[in-house]
């Protein structure tokens, strides 16, 4: 199978040619050719696989130039009870995503058990293991470089860590993650792991990636790599769990079910998306926003208007604070029917700062063909759900799956199971927690002292020669 350019103007590749890169060389994003299709026999027989063989089943049709034997292992690897445990006491880890029932027909999955406590940990532990594969295959090395302003770089730092072939320089703004948050990343020792703290905010720490990224010569020199939300392998790691949470809810497959996701750069959900384009009976995929109501605006209007970052609002769920999200362009690929001139003209006016509407020539009018919903939800919002999940069910939710929930269940349908997936555990957002609730939320056992482990982190100015010699200088550890 092929992967093609969402604008277009680029070679076909396949699933490895494109895991270690970025952007399409024509600015678009990589999507199948065409999708693969499960049929009723195929999904019958997923039906009684577990989280690995359900990979398998998933994985070996996106990343079908992997020959099997090495996707097993690397899947084998990859999503285990002991990677998968940091959850609550009660979870059952051996589900790798367990489903936990609120009651009849809602349910909240499980995806935020691995190391740094957000479901980014399902994709980025497969991604770190495809990496070093990859990487040998080719003898080569990469030295990541990103910007994070909470879960991604923890993520990528746990996937990462300890790998012979791979380096992460990620670069977080001083102040602006939680105290949970610094702590996971900064506390790790492992010397591939470069935590550098920006004497600035996010969008310092991001400047400096392009800056550096577009130094096309340094970047060639040093093998500058990226893992950030558009990479293909991470959305595709993310379709094996909306197959095993359907399974897990339903007890035939003429069911159907929604699923409701808290939504940033549409990364989550876009795999939601291409679980039912491969054949899942989704019936609605429902995206939920926080005040940065982006993607709610579109899913109302057909009128896509991305902000700046200056009118991102900094809110209660903070890794849904996104204006522009960067996976969008893969679904609106499919809306227009792969009508890759039409998406390169539409993102001529996003990439110039513009926004587009898809009402006038009838393209919003698609929307109905992909089962997709939205809301939004706010701060209060926020605070009321997660008392109303603890009063009613005894479970603590963080406040992006509250948002999840919020909107989830505005869009409820009697009889239709609705899945809420939890993005994140309430521990790494304790002070919300304690406004919410009043207590503290509990720790996952061997998290408990985090805050006060040794720390390794370099400070740095917002300084794109500081950044570069300090690159030039590890770059061969
Ligand atoms: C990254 C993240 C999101 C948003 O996911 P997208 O794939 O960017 O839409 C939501 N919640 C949490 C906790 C996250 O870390």
């Amino acid at each position: 199978m092929h992967y093609l350019s969402t604008r277009g103007n680029a070679p076909a590749l396949t699933f490895s040619q494109i895991l270690l890169g970025g952007l399409a060389p024509d600015g678009g994003l990589y999507l199948p050719e065409t999708y693969p299709r499960f049929s009723a026999d195929d999904l019958a027989a997923m039906r009684g696989m577990d989280y690995r063989q359900l990979a398998f089943a998933v994985l070996s049709r996106l990343a079908d130039d992997i020959p099997a034997d090495d996707l097993k292992v690397l899947i084998d690897k990859t999503y285990t009870a002991d990677t998968y445990c940091h959850g609550r006491q009660d979870s059952d880890y051996s589900q790798i995503t367990p489903v936990r029932k609120l009651e009849d027909d809602l349910y909240i999955l499980e995806l935020s058990n691995g190391p740094t406590l957000a479901f980014k940990d399902m994709a980025m532990q497969l991604l770190g293991n495809l990496f070093e594969y990859a990487l040998d295959k080719a003898g080569q090395d990469i030295n990541i470089l990103g910007a994070t302003s909470g879960d991604t770089g923890s993520a990528a730092e746990y996937a990462m860590r300890g790998k012979h072939n791979v380096r992460v320089f990620m670069l977080s703004p001083e102040h602006g993650m939680t105290r949970f948050q610094q702590a996971q990343m900064y506390s790790l020792q492992d010397a591939n792991i470069f935590n550098i703290a920006v004497r600035g905010v996010f969008d310092d720490c991001q400047d400096m990636v392009k800056s550096v990224s577009n130094d096309l010569e340094f970047k060639a020199k040093y093998r500058i790599g990226a893992v950030n939300s558009i990479n293909w392998g991470r959305i595709a790691a993310q379709v094996i769990y909306y197959f095993k949470a359907y399974f897990a809810v339903t007890e035939n497959n003429q069911q159907q079910v929604s699923f409701s996701v808290p939504s940033g750069n549409f990364g989550n959900v876009c795999a939601g998306h291409i679980a039912r384009m491969l054949g899942l009976p989704v019936h609605k995929l429902i995206v939920a926003t926080n005040e940065n109501d982006v993607l709610d605006e579109f899913f109302h209007s057909g009128v896509y208007r991305p902000r700046t970052a200056a009118q991102t609002l900094h809110t209660s769920s903070p890794s849904m604070d996104i204006s522009k999200a960067s996976n969008f362009e893969r679904f609106v690929a499919d809306l227009t029917g792969r009508d890759a001139a039409k998406v390169a003209e539409l993102w001529k006016a996003v990439d110039a700062g513009g926004s587009f509407d898809l009402k006038p020539d009838g393209l919003f009018d698609n929307i109905k063909n992909f089962g997709i919903v939205s809301g939004s939800s706010s701060h209060a919002d926020r605070m009321r759900t997660i008392r109303l999940v603890w009063e009613k069910y005894r479970v603590m939710i963080d406040t992006h799956t509250a948002d999840g929930l919020k909107v989830g269940l505005e869009h409820r349908d009697p009889g239709i199971p609705l899945v809420c997936l939890e993005t994140a555990l309430p521990a790494k957002f304790e002070d919300s927690i304690v406004e919410a609730l009043g207590m503290r939320p509990e720790r996952p056992a061997g998290l408990e002292n985090l805050e006060s482990l040794p720390r390794r982190v370099t400070d740095m100015d917002a300084d794109v020669a500081a950044i570069q010699a300090f690159i030039a200088r590890h770059a061969n550890d």
